[in-house]
């Protein structure tokens, strides 16, 4: 290779433990700016949604029980993409450095001669902990904390852990592994000399929507968890400081624990529909089948609004795009001072006062029709229609039969994003599954083959009516309709279907009283 050509960058990046909002500022910046993005399975669902669209994600963890992408082929894709000259982010969960295996992967690259960053990520040892109300460490109870692992597979002997020091050990054990060995390893610890009776914990899935805790004494630690059915990801608390989580739990009771909820819209405008589910502690599938692509060609002259008396906007694509517009004839908010500016829907609203406007028209309900309604006492005699290209021509016949000249300005499209086979099989076992436009249910019907394939258990979720009759035409007839059409409207459907899903079924209730109680 020659002296001049520029290698590319390693960052060892920890995204975590799970909860996106533990993702650092620093690790966000490089997920954005990455030519390369070679990533584990325990990492936040929605960690690569801010990776440029062009990144090359690459995953090379392990698929539940099936075999992993080797290490050697991993470090050697990063070792190749770092010499192409790339700036490659390695994705690990939690801190890279905490059974991580970042050392080695740091190890090659300063053997390769590959310069490399490390950024500690928050790992999941102390924060299912802190998630549990468990502080791994409390003045005069425990001074000391160990991090330990313990092999994921229960045939390997495992000789690297001497149980009789960690018996001894003066503190917190917090042990990193699955529940499998967990019989083996409570019975080597009592035996080494740790009291039977003494408080121990497994937090499952911390920080995650489905976060439960097990607690009970040592000695009857594995029966506990072995009844009550924990799964992978699991940490173990040995020590006093277990003792807290009956005290300190602190995560409020979560109407939608154990509820798996697909959401079909773009991933760029889907954050805050999956961040407030997960909020309400579902488990979010992301499965976007659309994706918006701005029509303006680079370099096209900017929009000049003036001449128009009344702007509507039907979408928050739709109010970016038309400011992106503006911006590029060097205009802003101020050209449209002289004119109506109309919108649809609170998003739409929220979008246009990013941008310094407040909407004079904004109907109650999300639909052409409404708008239509809201601005019958209005004058109009020229207005401008900002929207996507496939809408329907509600507003522009309505205001057109009432005399008004309209132009209308297709300002961006919805294209059909391919869905991989995982998120795929994923969104059609999901409980539920949101259609927030009719875009989605076509393009969700394209990526699917045709065919829905959707599980019996699956309730088919849509945003309004419009959707509704899209997915009553392709055979979908929804569960549920939202009444507000918009996503807070779609929550409180769910929400409320949810509720008498429990009320109804055994089954509900029994997952979701678990997932309840952190
Ligand atoms: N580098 C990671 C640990 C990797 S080892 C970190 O610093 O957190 C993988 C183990 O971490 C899992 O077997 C499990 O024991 C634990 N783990 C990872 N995520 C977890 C989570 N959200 N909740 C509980 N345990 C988790």
């Amino acid at each position: 290779m020659s002296a001049e050509r520029a290698v590319g960058r390693v960052f060892l990046v920890g995204a975590g433990p799970g909860d996106p909002g533990l993702l650092t500022a620093r690790a966000l910046a490089l997920i954005a700016a990455a030519d390369v993005i070679l990533y584990d399975r325990l990492i936040p669902d929605s960690a690569l949604d801010g990776a440029r669209a062009d990144a090359e994600l690459l995953f090379v963890g392990k698929e539940g029980r099936g075999p992993s992408v080797p290490q050697e082929q991993t470090e050697s894709l990063m070792l190749a993409r770092a010499r192409a000259g790339a700036s490659v982010v390695r994705l690990k969960g939690g801190d890279p450095f905490v059974f991580g295996r970042g050392g080695e992967e740091a190890l090659a690259l300063r053997a390769a001669g590959i310069p490399f960053e490390v950024v500690p990520g928050v790992t999941a040892g102390v924060a299912a902990s802190a998630y549990a109300g468990i502080p791994v460490t409390h003045r005069g109870v425990a001074s000391a904390v160990a991090l330990i692992t313990g092999h994921e597979d229960p045939d390997k002997p495992d000789s690297a852990i001497d149980w009789a020091a960690l018996a001894a050990f003066p503190g917190t054990l917090v042990l990193y592994m699955g529940v499998g060995r967990l019989p083996q390893i409570t019975a080597s610890l009592i035996e080494a000399g740790r009291p039977p009776q003494e408080p121990a914990a497994v937090v499952e899935a911390g920080t995650l929507p489905n976060q439960r805790t097990v607690r009970a004494p040592l000695s009857e630690l594995a029966q506990a968890v072995s009844d009550a059915g924990v799964r992978p990801p699991s940490i173990t608390v040995v020590g006093a400081v277990a003792a807290f989580a009956d005290e300190l739990s602190w995560i409020a009771p979560r109407p939608l624990a154990g509820v798996t909820v697909a959401i079909t819209r773009a991933r760029a405008q889907s954050s805050v529909l999956a961040s407030r589910l997960a909020q309400l502690g579902a488990r979010v599938v992301q499965a976007p089948v659309i994706r918006v692509r701005p029509l303006a060609e680079p370099g096209a002259p900017g929009l000049d609004p003036s001449g128009y008396d009344l702007v509507c906007v039907t979408s928050a694509n739709g109010a970016h795009e038309l400011f992106a517009r503006l911006a590029a004839g060097g205009r802003d908010a101020r050209s449209l001072a002289g004119a109506t500016v109309a919108a649809i829907g609170a998003g739409t609203a929220q979008a246009l006062a990013e941008h310094g406007i407040s909407a004079d028209v904004l109907p109650e309900r999300l639909v052409a029709e409404a708008l239509v309604e809201a601005l019958a006492e209005v004058p109009v005699r020229r207005a401008l229609i900002a929207r996507a290209r496939e809408a329907r021509d509600v507003l522009p016949d309505a205001l057109r039969a009432r005399g008004a000249e309209v132009d209308v300005l297709a300002l961006y499209e919805t294209i059909a994003e391919p869905l991989g086979e995982r998120a795929l099989q994923a969104a059609r076992e999901a409980d539920y599954i949101t259609f927030t436009s009719s875009s989605t249910v076509r393009f969700f019907l394209q990526a699917a083959g045709g065919e829905a394939g959707l599980s019996q258990r699956t309730r088919i979720v849509s945003i309004g009516p419009v959707t509704t009759a899209t997915l009553i035409e392709h055979g979908m007839t929804p569960h549920v309709q939202a009444e507000r059409h918009d996503i807070d409207g779609v929550l409180d459907a769910i929400l409320a279907d949810a509720d008498t899903d429990a009320d109804a079924g055994a089954d509900g209730t029994d997952a979701r009283g678990a997932g309840a109680a952190p």
